[in-house]
């Protein structure tokens, strides 16, 4: 439920409502705007539906919010998120582009890939070192090795890295190393893994489930929110559909509805939503048409010998121009890139 007050409601008023609410067991999150304060509380809403919360004159009006979560709403908090690692800022103006490959396979190779998309235009390099294979004989990643090249392919180029992290014994491991952490798609509903990276003091990518619906990943998010942080980013990055001649159908439509339900930035993976190269270039300038913050796009300088995604992995030199065309976009769509 969401309390909105007058404009004239007194700190007074405000703090015998917190006391109140407090009281019957259920948390109050004071919001205040420059118009006026909201009152988000969490919680189960048939204690408060108990309470005549109408006859404060300083309460305008109480919002049963249909939508499950809450601190993750525009509702709550009209103005998009910011997010920021280093020199990654996400959720401003400028669409942010993330880049690298699928797996970190070795340290020439992360420490090369991270200069080429440095110099294309790239704001954080991505990489795999625990990876989430479907099949137990695939390549699972290099480990901790694969942490260690990641950082040294920051301290050489700079990029923010963002990295994946599969289990909630590895957060600490992770954050070390990694500036932000992603949850993949087979995690979106890991809810001790939500809950821990929540805690981690990191920002957080979270990726759309394979089969999740849109109210499904906010839920999610509102998990790793409600743990404290409001640094976190959903991504859609395609779903189970009745098309196979992709690996997955991007869901173009999660665009402009998460950036109508939620404040948190909006990342687009046109890689693992398409699944073959020749996709990726349409597809990130459709998801930036559409209003998508940032970009994170799998690029390799060998992709015939990719341990992994090689198929929907994109050359340093399409990349370079992608990033030229994603500019464009993003100029008539009234951003920056
Ligand atoms: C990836 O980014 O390489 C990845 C495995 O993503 P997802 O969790 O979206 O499949
Ligand atoms: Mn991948």
């Amino acid at each position: 439920m969401i309390i909105v007050l007058r404009p004239s409601a007194t700190d007074r008023d405000i703090q015998k409502l917190v006391v109140r609410i407090r009281g019957l067991g259920l948390s109050p999150h004071v919001s205040r705007g420059k118009e006026r304060t909201v009152i988000p509380v969490i919680g189960d809403d048939r204690v408060l539906a108990t309470v005549p919360l109408l006859s404060y004159p300083f309460v305008e009006k109480v919002l049963p919010v249909l939508a499950p979560f809450k601190l993750v709403s525009r509702e709550f908090h009209p103005k998009t998120t910011l997010v920021r690692a280093r020199g990654l800022l996400v959720g401003s103006r400028r669409v942010a582009i993330i880049a690298g490959p699928c797996s970190v396979e070795d340290e020439r190779m992360i420490i090369r890939i991270a200069k080429a998309v440095k110099r294309a235009g790239a704001t954080a390099l991505r990489g795999g070192a625990f990876k989430p294979r479907s099949s137990p004989y695939s390549f699972q990643g290099l480990g901790e090795e694969g942490l260690r090249y990641l950082a040294a392919a920051r301290e050489a180029t700079g990029l923010a890295v963002v990295t994946e992290v599969l289990d909630t014994r590895d957060v600490g491991l992770v954050a070390r190393y990694a500036d932000v952490l992603q949850v993949g798609a087979r995690n979106m509903q890991n809810f001790e893994l939500l809950k821990e990276v929540g805690m981690s003091n990191r920002p957080v990518l979270l990726k759309r489930g394979l089969s999740a619906t849109l109210k499904e990943l906010l839920q999610a998010a509102e998990y790793v929110v409600s743990r404290g942080t409001d640094q976190v980013m959903v991504c859609e990055r395609g779903i189970r559909a009745v098309e196979d001649y992709t690996r997955n159908t991007f869901d173009l439509n999660a665009i402009p509805v998460l950036k109508e339900l939620t404040h948190l930035p909006v990342v687009a993976d046109p890689s693992q939503a398409t699944g073959k190269w020749s996709y990726v270039h349409p597809m990130s300038l459709a998801a930036v048409a559409a209003g998508a913050d940032a970009l994170i796009v799998e690029v390799h300088d060998r992709p015939e010998d990719a341990k992994s995604d090689g198929e929907q992995s994109i050359l340093p030199v399409r990349f370079a121009a992608l990033v030229k065309a994603v500019r464009k976009v993003a100029r008539s769509v009234g951003r920056t890139a």
